[in-house]
């Protein structure tokens, strides 16, 4: 029996390593000039490979696909990844959330060694796929430089974001070539666009433990941590994780609640204190005290108050007002980043279509779709690289059971 698999990124490496080990001819196809080039820059360069968490945590980061990721994560979770990992000869530690990292801090570890695993498979770097034909039992596969025969396919070729690391959507082109059903690509974990001109003036401002807030016609959402004013919109992990969830809203309610461990009347209450200690200080001094400088003054704006007012004068309803915009600074939500710069692709290959055990297409017998490819996203925090392994596990393991 002879396997392609189209690319050679994280699902494409891992399924070529375990088809190895089982002594299965083994055939990686790959644009580039490397392998793992998206996985390189993964955990800003760390590669946040899996979190040491229960199979239900993994399926509560799960935004798209929950149900279809059962079968795949019981059969291969996130210890057996780092259990995997380890066996590879790349020591693992977890950090905070369950995120797990290789010890040396280097994405190029974890790359080494899948490509180790992977060694033995015959390895086609700079060799594109552009068609993927069936004929009778077999498959032929057309590459920029030449064409093969095979009896079975893995397109394990990824989404179509970060385009320059290769994954430019040309799975989704090969599953519609069998007449196999597309989730249009959305934008998922990507930066949110903003109306409001203050971004500007914020650019690069980063806010620690406050709490996103999103409302959209039929649900409400909240993520608390750290974020980030870009210089049109905003960023960081709590942007980015809200954004999975309004890749298709248009019309959504943002605030921020800069103050999320206090009620309105506790904040009150400190406001009061604080203005009764300093009645001779200014007002610029009191919003100093509660939100970084750089917000200061723009704050004071928003909320119509002078920042050279002595806070002796600060009328009640000024002081409510405070309160309100400490609780409820509003944004203007302007859309999604395109899907190009979400850090993964959601939408892709319509989960109906694949049989979740096996991954395999169930209109087109031997050919299997793995990772992110496929109509999966999840948050982040390792669970979008453990799904590409799971997936790969399930549709090698299969491949390995029939053979
Ligand atoms: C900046 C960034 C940071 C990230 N950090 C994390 C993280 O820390 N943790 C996490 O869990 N996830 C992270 N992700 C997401 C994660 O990298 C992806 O979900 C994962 O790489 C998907 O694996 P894959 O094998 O499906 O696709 P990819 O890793 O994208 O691999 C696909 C491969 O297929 C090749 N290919 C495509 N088309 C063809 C073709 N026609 N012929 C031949 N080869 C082809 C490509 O060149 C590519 O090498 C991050 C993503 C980005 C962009």
């Amino acid at each position: 029996m002879r396997v392609a698999i189209i690319g050679g990124g994280a699902s494409g490496l891992f399924a070529g390593g375990l088809l190895a080990k089982a002594n299965i001819d083994t055939c990686i196809f790959d644009g580039n000039e490397k392998l793992g080039k998206k996985l390189y820059i993964t955990g800003k360069g760390r590669c946040n490979l899996t979190n040491d968490c229960s199979v239900e945590s993994y399926l509560e980061n799960v935004v798209n696909g929950k149900k279809f990721m059962q079968s795949a994560i019981n059969k291969f979770n996130c210890q057996d990844t780092m259990k995997y990992f380890e066996a590879l000869g790349c020591p693992l530690k977890v950090e905070r959330g369950g995120r797990v990292f290789p010890v040396s801090d280097k994405s190029s570890d974890v790359i080494k060694a899948l490509a180790k695993s992977a060694s033995s498979c015959d390895i086609h770097l700079n060799e594109k796929v552009k068609t993927i034909i069936k004929q009778d039992n077999t498959f032929k596969i057309i590459t920029d430089l030449n064409s093969y025969t095979f009896d079975k396919v893995i397109v394990a070729s990824g989404g179509k974001s970060y385009q320059a690391t290769g994954s430019k959507g040309d799975g989704y082109n090969f599953a519609k070539s069998f007449s196999l059903n597309v989730v249009p690509p959305r934008s998922a974990l990507c930066p949110i666009k903003l109306k409001d001109d203050f971004c500007k003036e914020l650019q690069g401002l980063s806010l620690k433990n406050v709490k996103l807030c999103a409302k959209t016609e039929s649900k409400s959402y909240e993520f608390f941590g750290e974020m980030l004013f870009t210089g049109d919109g905003i960023s960081g992990p709590i942007a980015l994780s809200l954004s999975s969830f309004l890749n298709e809203e248009r019309s959504v309610e943002l605030h921020i609640d800069f103050k999320p461990a206090l009620s309105r009347e506790q904040l009150d209450e400190r406001l009061k204190r604080d203005i009764s200690s300093n009645l001779n200080k200014e007002a610029s001094f009191l919003i100093k005290s509660l939100l970084p400088k750089s917000l200061a003054e723009l704050f004071l704006q928003i909320c119509q108050i002078d920042k050279h007012k002595k806070l002796n004068s600060l009328t009640v309803k000024e002081r409510q007002n405070i309160v309100s915009n400490l609780k409820h600074f509003s944004l203007s939500f302007n859309g999604l980043y395109p899907v190009e710069s979400g850090i993964i692709t959601a939408g892709g290959v319509d989960l109906k279509e694949i049989n979740p055990k096996t991954m395999e297409a169930k209109k087109v017998p031997n050919l299997y779709f793995i990772g992110e490819v496929l109509d999966i996203d999840c948050l982040t925090g390792g669970y979008n690289l453990q799904t590409a392994f799971s997936t790969a596990y399930a549709c090698v393991n299969a491949i390995i059971n029939e053979n």
